[in-house]
């Protein structure tokens, strides 16, 4: 595994400072349509985090971030199109066969390049920084932002879709009186609502109200069984199963092209999003407590 992420990188961390802040200056000030749920996600895993893996993501991330994982998470979808990433394009998602509802590692991620071999490379790439900085075959600093996005990405169910419709995004529907499609429904539409109908548009809230939820809510019964996680590389496997099961289950059903969603597909679904964030932000900070924790060393990685 791994060989098409050994990028020789001359990158310095300067380097990657002045250009995130080069990028970010020319960024238009409307936020990226799936920040939201990727801010969710790193915001509830940092504060899941151990003290280990608290002092290596401060470390990791530039000082403006000021150990903010949250403020970098959605940095992977920014530079997605410029030519240095574009290859990495396929990491963001899965296609599965249509109507399959299932995820085969060997069928639908072949050479790793799917969101879930994604998880798995910049785990592996991680797993070195223990070992000091002197490995330059990595970029640690890139490795923690494109773990941190993915493990976000393979938790929205329209993320593993089917081929044919490119997980929904081809499926025009309105979102009660907007135009959008089904994966934007999943990505975006759905958050947003969410966020004016019931937090005043304030994330902090609804961010608060999502640990709740796991710490003493509808969700507690739950939470241990979520990170629960004997391979940290096989892992990704099952969120993808559980995503592409969600999408067929939730996403696509009763869906056709050109129909109007409204009440009835919000109430319903809104649930299965703020849990899929949720399960996101728990399951990435038991990979950072791991991968930069003392558990490192019963990690076997295929590396
Ligand atoms: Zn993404």
């Amino acid at each position: 595994m791994g060989s098409w992420l050994e990028t020789p990188d001359g990158w310095t961390g300067r380097m990657f400072q002045v250009v995130i802040c080069l990028m970010i200056a020319s960024v238009p000030v409307a936020q990226s349509w799936s920040k939201e749920g990727h801010v969710l996600t790193c915001r509830i895993a940092q504060d899941l985090l151990e003290p280990e893996a608290v002092g290596a993501i401060k470390n990791l991330l530039p000082d403006y971030a000021d150990g903010d994982l949250s403020s970098l998470c959605s940095w992977p979808d920014q530079v997605r199109h410029w030519f240095k990433y574009r290859w990495m394009n396929s990491l963001h998602f899965i296609d599965t066969p249509d109507l399959a509802c299932t995820f085969d590692y060997a069928r639908d991620c072949k050479n790793d390049k799917c969101v879930a071999g994604g998880i798995s490379n910049f785990t592996s790439q991680l797993l070195h920084y223990r070992e000091g900085t002197s490995d330059r075959r990595y970029n640690m600093t890139e490795a923690l932002l494109f773990l941190s996005h993915f493990m976000g990405d393979i938790h929205q169910p329209m993320h593993v879709g089917f081929t044919s419709d490119e997980g929904g995004n081809t499926i025009q529907v309105h979102w009660f009186k907007r135009k959008s499609n089904l994966h934007h429904v999943w990505d975006r539409d759905i958050i947003l609502t969410t966020l004016a109908d019931f937090y005043n548009r304030d994330m902090r809230i609804f961010q608060q109200d999502l640990q709740t939820n796991f710490t003493k809510g509808i969700w507690d019964d739950d939470i241990s069984s979520w990170g629960d996680c004997h391979d940290l590389f096989s892992c990704p496997t099952k969120y993808a199963t559980e995503s592409i099961s969600l999408a067929c289950k939730w996403g696509y059903k009763g869906v056709h092209q050109g129909d109007t969603l409204a009440d009835d597909y919000f109430s319903s679904r809104m649930p299965i999003v703020a849990k899929r964030i949720a399960q996101g932000g728990v399951r990435l900070a038991m990979f950072l407590n791991r991968v930069f924790g003392e558990h490192n060393q019963q990690i076997t990685g295929p590396i």
